[in-house]
């Protein structure tokens, strides 16, 4: 067995590894970690040791890092990877000293204003700006090489960034006015397995039926629970109600790779799931009335559902472009027996 030198016994000891649950403190909170320590075989008290400690501290900081959402090594090299940065342009790029760059990315634990400047470059547009400024030590080349690798992220990430503002302008929406949106948060996600959960049960899905068919479902849910499921709003269009910005959920839902739109000579495009619908994040009453209406009006077809549509008073007494109130529900005869 090795000797070590152990402080609480003031000798040399026979010492051992062991698995220990051990707490430390970081600032100023405590973080408990499985460490692997060298014990004192004979007092049973962990004995330093430059290698385990230093392996310890990088565990220790790990998991502060994980309990505060901070960036990991790792994520420091490849976040500055993605714009083909050295740790020696990165510094010059940010105006830090080399070292502070490195030690982060041998485990160091980065102080607040840090780690919010290294988020940043994340998003593109921030290094572009950077790179725009004149920072000392950064080369032309250097320079021009960030500028190429920040835009051609830019562009990769566009489609994204556009279903992120598609999103965010009708959640906005539906926050605004909740009347017109049937009392109910929108995200794309939960349209997203509506639309995959009609997808699945119906023959053809054409675009202009899937519009009814949600308007149905969203009243009806709204008449039983008072909240929509989508948190869609619906505008009178000469066809029947549609959801309003209909064509970007629908463009929005395909660039997430949801749904596919395929045009079908004439008769408009149909809509088909790429996806099993995710019903976990529809509740009971929701998949209910889903399926109560896919029972009745999966076969029918979009001309019946428009044609019927216009006979309804909260159709009629509105003039094309209006958004139709959820609070009149109630009287839509569609729904009778629904
Ligand atoms: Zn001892």
């Amino acid at each position: 067995m090795e000797l070590r030198y152990c402080f609480t016994c003031d000798g040399e000891r026979p010492v051992g590894l062991e698995s220990r649950d051990e707490g430390y403190q970081v600032r100023g909170e405590e973080v408990r970690v499985q460490v692997d320590v060298c014990v004192c075989s004979a007092c049973n008290r962990p004995v330093s040791d430059e290698v385990l400690d230093a392996k310890a501290l990088l565990a220790v900081f790990a998991a502060y890092r994980t309990r505060h959402g901070l960036l990991q090594p790792e994520e420091i090299a490849s976040l500055r990877s993605r714009y083909g940065l050295s740790q020696r342009a990165t510094a010059r790029l940010l105006g830090w000293g080399l070292v502070t760059i490195q030690r982060y990315e041998q485990g160091a634990l980065q102080d607040a204003a840090h780690e919010a400047e290294l988020r940043r470059l994340y998003d593109p547009r921030y290094v572009l700006e950077l790179a725009d400024r004149p920072q000392p030590g950064l080369s032309t080349r250097e320079r021009e090489a960030v500028r190429m690798a920040a835009r051609s992220r830019l562009e990769a990430e566009q489609p994204q960034r556009v279903v992120q503002e598609i999103e965010t302008g009708v959640a906005m929406a539906a926050v605004r006015r909740p009347d017109l949106h049937g009392r109910q948060e929108f995200s794309l996600e939960r349209l997203g397995a509506v639309v995959m959960y009609f997808s699945a049960r119906t023959t053809r899905l054409y675009k202009t039926k899937l519009a009814k068919l949600l308007w149905l479902a969203d009243f009806a849910h709204f008449r039983e629970q008072g909240a929509s499921i989508t948190g869609l709003a619906y505008a009178r269009l000469p066809h029947g109600p549609v959801p309003d910005d209909y064509g970007l959920l629908l463009g929005a839902l395909e660039k997430v790779g949801a749904i596919r739109l395929q045009p079908q000579g004439e008769s408009g495009e149909v809509v088909s799931a790429q996806q099993e619908a995710d019903v976990k994040v529809l509740t009971d009453s929701e998949r209910e009335v889903l399926d109560r209406v896919s029972a009745r009006f999966g076969e029918v077809t979009g001309a019946y559902l428009s044609r019927r549509s216009h006979r309804e008073a909260i159709w009629q007494h509105r003039a094309d472009g209006d958004l139709l109130p959820y609070d009149e529900a109630g009287g839509i005869r569609l729904l009778k027996g629904v």
